[in-house]
């Protein structure tokens, strides 16, 4: 099996059972909701924060087969960090999707698995949705909110 197919069997797995996929979450800090009307994708995501840990994370959302794998795949590599470790990680993320080798292979988890949809810009922005929900998310937590929503234009 080549890599290539090994990557797309990892997206499918995720998008046939999705992991952390929740309407709900307990003691929730944040909650967040994120679109892309490019694709017609749409993401809420929640998180619970404990000394300054990310407790839980999960997403809800209907869109194409990218945007809700690798929201998926990003909250396996997502829960159980530090808040500054996972901004950093969804950083390295957003870079990979712009044709950058990532700095943190490892650490993103099933995540590597979309490093080949960097060749596909109308794409990107499905893989990155979960992500950048989760880097605003975080962000919001730390202004002291606990609510936000956000449209993806451009
Ligand atoms: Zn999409």
């Amino acid at each position: 099996m080549s890599m290539e197919d090994l990557y797309q069997e990892i997206i499918l797995d995720h998008y046939r059972k999705p992991k952390n996929r929740a309407p709900e979450l307990a003691d929730e800090a944040v909650h967040v909701h994120h679109s892309n009307p490019l694709c017609g994708d749409e993401m809420d995501l929640r998180i619970r924060v404990v000394d300054d840990r990310l407790d839980a994370v999960v997403f809800d959302g209907e869109g194409c087969s990218i945007s809700q794998a690798s929201a998926s795949a990003m909250t396996q590599a997502a829960v159980g960090r530090e808040l500054k470790d996972a901004l950093d990680l969804a950083e390295d993320f957003r870079r990979m999707m712009h044709g950058d080798d990532p700095a943190r292979p490892d650490d993103l988890g099933d995540g590597i698995a979309f490093t080949g949809v960097a060749k596909f810009p109308v794409r990107v922005k499905c893989a990155l949705l979960g992500w950048m929900a989760l880097r605003d998310a975080i962000q919001t937590f730390e202004r002291g909110a606990s609510a936000h929503t956000v449209t993806h234009e451009e």
